[in-house]
């Protein structure tokens, strides 16, 4: 183990946030040992903006507790960790880790519980990357370094402590890491994780949660440099094992997605990660729609089912959250609204809380050269910077060109809306539309109501005819004015 002055490796307290500093402070006034590690001590050293910072103590969590109570929640099964809330912002804490029992490890090696306790040198072999076990103390200004990370960091090399094949064995997650952390700090990975990373071994991701796996995914989308691990996805056969149903192609539009995420990060802009699940899955949701089509759904019907199906297919790799799949539904629906909306319904369109991201997709659609889109994407980016009266001359010339087409022809109906009334309606159903059968079998079922009949004006009508429900206004004959043909 050697110590290294921090000042000499560029960390400073100033670079630190009053948050951990508090945290680390804390644990040391009630005699505990508390460093700062992973990831925020890498991306300081690197020059980076780290996400977060994580603590490490020889507290074990109930003592954790103890130190900060009520601002202290113990979280976690398998890793038993305290988040402790210093101002606005939480930060993670964990107990140094011992290796792991036997009992507690599943037939293929994979640990499932791991409260096992221990010293500083355990914990460090614990952890996956040299790059991320280095131990900052910043009151004493010293970094603890175990395995001579610090070569790593200058020589941009991604190391697995021990051996690769146990280490991707104990935890098949830390694939995804592998690229994660290779493709965000643009770092080689060392041949003898290259030498283990084979299909074969991928295949150890399905015994992970899809729980799990969503998060991971996330991760990877979040990133920074998610258009750089894509490819690497498909290298190493990882992408099979979150996108089961996806071809293992980056298409235009998917790329140029990855780069606008990436760009967005960069820019510090806030971006919904169920976005990008919605770009992955838009051709097998097209695909699944055409199926149902060719069996004679309506378009409307089709577009619900093939959506529920897509993410159910998905959800056996990486579960989605019941509001993210909502989100990705609603964003595949705006675009038939978006295509071909009805001249009465744009400017409510143009406000609807998922407008701006079915916008997005749509010009992202059509600028990766997807002419179904027929310029609508340019359309609505032009009608949004419009003033009142240029928004409604855009309408109206919309409205002479769309009944023109109509004309002429019928469009497909994958993206015909259905819908005619100038209310919005609900973007999607929770639950899947019932099909024309079986909305038949049901009325069949209801009983028919014997029809009343009434007597007005001398002749017999429906009690429910229409014209029962008008109002009767006595009209004042003084105030009506005849025409001169009257
Ligand atoms: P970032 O937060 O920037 O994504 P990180 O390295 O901080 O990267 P975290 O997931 O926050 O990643 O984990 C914090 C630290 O915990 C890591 O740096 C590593 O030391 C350890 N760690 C996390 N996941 C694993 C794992 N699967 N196996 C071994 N150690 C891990
Ligand atoms: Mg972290």
């Amino acid at each position: 183990m050697q110590t290294l002055h921090a000042s000499k490796c560029g960390l400073s307290t100033a670079q630190l946030p009053s948050y951990i500093l508090d945290v680390i402070d804390a644990l040391t006034k009630a005699g505990f040992e508390a460093y700062i590690v992973g990831g925020g001590v890498r991306d300081l050293m690197l020059g980076l903006n780290p996400k977060d910072f994580d603590a490490v103590t020889n507290a074990t969590p109930a003592q954790v507790k103890e130190v900060f109570g009520r601002r202290c929640r113990i979280i976690g099964r398998r890793f038993e960790l305290a988040h402790v809330y210093s101002g606005r912002e939480l930060v993670e804490v964990a107990t140094f880790r011992a290796p792991p029992k036997k009992a507690v490890t599943s037939a293929s090696g994979m640990i499932l519980r791991d409260n096992n306790w221990g010293t500083i040198e355990q914990d460090f072999a614990r952890r996956d990357f040299s790059i991320n076990a280095m131990y900052y103390q910043p009151r004493k200004g010293i970094v603890l370094d175990f395995c001579h990370a610090i070569d790593d960091i200058k020589n941009k090399t991604l190391r697995l402590l021990g051996d690769p094949t146990l280490r991707f064995e104990e935890d098949p997650v830390r694939m995804l890491r592998t690229l994660r952390f290779a493709a965000k700090l643009n770092f080689s990975i060392a041949p003898d994780i290259l030498e283990v990373f084979t299909p074969e071994m991928t295949q150890l991701l399905r015994d992970i949660s899809p729980h799990r796996l969503y998060d991971e995914s996330q991760k990877l989308f979040t990133m920074g440099h998610l258009n750089r691990v894509l490819p690497m996805l498909i290298d190493f056969d990882i992408w099979r094992q979150l996108f089961a149903d996806i071809d293992p192609n980056i298409s235009t539009f998917i790329e140029r997605a990855a780069i606008n995420t990436d760009q967005r990060i960069q820019i510090g802009k806030t971006i919904n990660p169920a976005f990008f699940y919605a770009v992955l899955l838009w051709k097998p949701f097209l695909e699944r729609c055409e199926f149902y089509l060719n069996k004679g759904m309506v378009a409307a019907e089709a577009r619900a089912q093939a959506g529920l199906d897509v993410l159910k297919r998905q959800a056996t790799r990486t579960i989605i959250p019941r509001f993210a799949e909502t989100f990705i539904r609603e964003v595949w629906e705006m675009q038939t609204r978006l295509l071909s909306p009805k001249p009465q319904q744009i400017q409510a369109l143009s406000t609807h809380a998922r407008f701006r991201a079915g916008f997005d997709f749509l010009l992202l659609r059509e600028k990766s050269g997807d002419h179904s889109t027929q310029g609508m994407g340019t359309w609505w980016d032009t009608y949004q910077l419009m003033s009142t009266d240029e928004k409604e001359r855009a309408i109206s010339q919309y409205n002479r060109q769309r009944a023109k087409s109509r004309r002429k022809a019928q469009t497909d109906d994958v993206v015909e809306p259905k819908s005619v009334s100038v209310e919005i309606e609900p973007l999607v159903q929770e639950t899947a539309p019932r099909s024309r059968r079986e909305r038949e079998r049901k009325d069949r079922s209801r009983p028919e109501r014997p029809v009343q009949m009434v007597t007005s004006g001398g002749s017999e009508i429906r009690a429910d005819h229409p014209i029962l429900k008008r109002k009767r206004v006595k009209r004042d004959l003084n105030q009506v004015v005849f025409g001169p043909t009257q």
